[in-house]
């Protein structure tokens, strides 16, 4: 774990302030049902969409950082995603996503440099034709580098075009049952967000294949407790290595074991009628 020796965020506990969202007001779309939650996720179109790109790029698991604020509005706690920044120095493959001490630190410097009045408020990374979860290794690096209450960690299947976002609650990384998108206030949405199951299907606007896509995925395994780190990190790494074969894959592979029984058994048949009929 030394390659993760560095702090992301800030060392010492972070007070955040009393304010009203100010997106409110503006244009935004609610995406599942994210109320009534101790952390509310908001993102700006544009930073989502980033992220999503950046995970349909490859097909090895790829990561970064997501930007934004983070305060309080009365008891609950407001996390706004203004841009995903990409790690592109990571070492990556495809059961896997390294972030090194150099990605951390180019990432964090990009932050500086380019979002100085706000804080890198958690984390994300692909799962290529995989579902959304968090693996052993997951929970380990958001535990260990995302651990105040505000911080989140958004996954991407950038070919199944599926994404979901977790938080904290209860002291527990759990999945977030929904999410606001920001929209830009000049522009028509660029991204279609629905609620698929457990996490969320997105398509860019205009694009068709993505739906059909999404329908064909195969099933995601249940996500993530904190308290068992070990057990849903060996789904993640067995699912990693041998992806599970595709529920149409499946119902093709049954299709044809049928047909075959069938035409060997229709030859037997022929076989013991014709010897029959020589014996007589
Ligand atoms: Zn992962």
């Amino acid at each position: 774990m030394d390659e993760f020796d560095i702090r992301i965020g800030p060392t010492e506990a972070v007070r955040l302030a009393q304010r009203i969202p100010e997106w409110l007001q503006q244009p935004h779309r609610a995406v599942g049902a994210p109320d009534n939650q101790p952390v509310l996720v908001a993102i700006t179109e544009e930073a989502l969409l980033s992220a999503c790109r950046h995970a349909e790029s490859s097909l090895d698991e790829i990561g970064g950082v997501l930007v934004g604020h983070a305060y309080q509005w009365g008891e609950r706690t407001v996390v706004e995603v203004c841009a995903a920044l990409r790690g592109d120095s990571m070492t990556t493959g495809r059961a896997h996503a390294t972030f090194t001490v150099d990605t951390w630190a180019g990432l964090k410097l990009q932050q500086e440099q380019l979002f100085p009045d706000q804080m890198i408020v958690g984390w994300y990374h692909s799962h290529p034709r995989m579902g959304i979860f968090l693996s052993g290794m997951d929970l380990e690096i958001h535990e260990g580098f995302f651990s105040s209450s505000w911080h989140i960690a958004l996954v991407l299947n950038g070919q199944g075009h599926r994404c979901g976002f977790f938080i904290w609650k209860d002291e527990r990384i759990v999945p977030a049952p929904g999410f606001y998108c920001l929209d830009a206030l000049d522009k028509q949405p660029r991204l279609s967000l629905q609620q698929a199951r457990r996490n969320f299907t997105y398509a860019e606007v205009g694009d068709s294949s993505a739906v059909s896509v999404e329908e064909s995925s195969p099933p995601e395994p249940i996500t993530n407790t904190a308290q068992k780190p070990e057990v849903v990190s060996s789904q993640h790494e067995t699912e990693a290595s041998e992806p599970p074969t595709p529920p149409v894959m499946q119902e093709t592979m049954r299709t044809a074991l049928i047909g075959l029984f069938i035409i060997v058994a229709l030859a037997w048949v022929r076989y013991r009628s014709r010897s029959w009929t020589s014996t007589r």
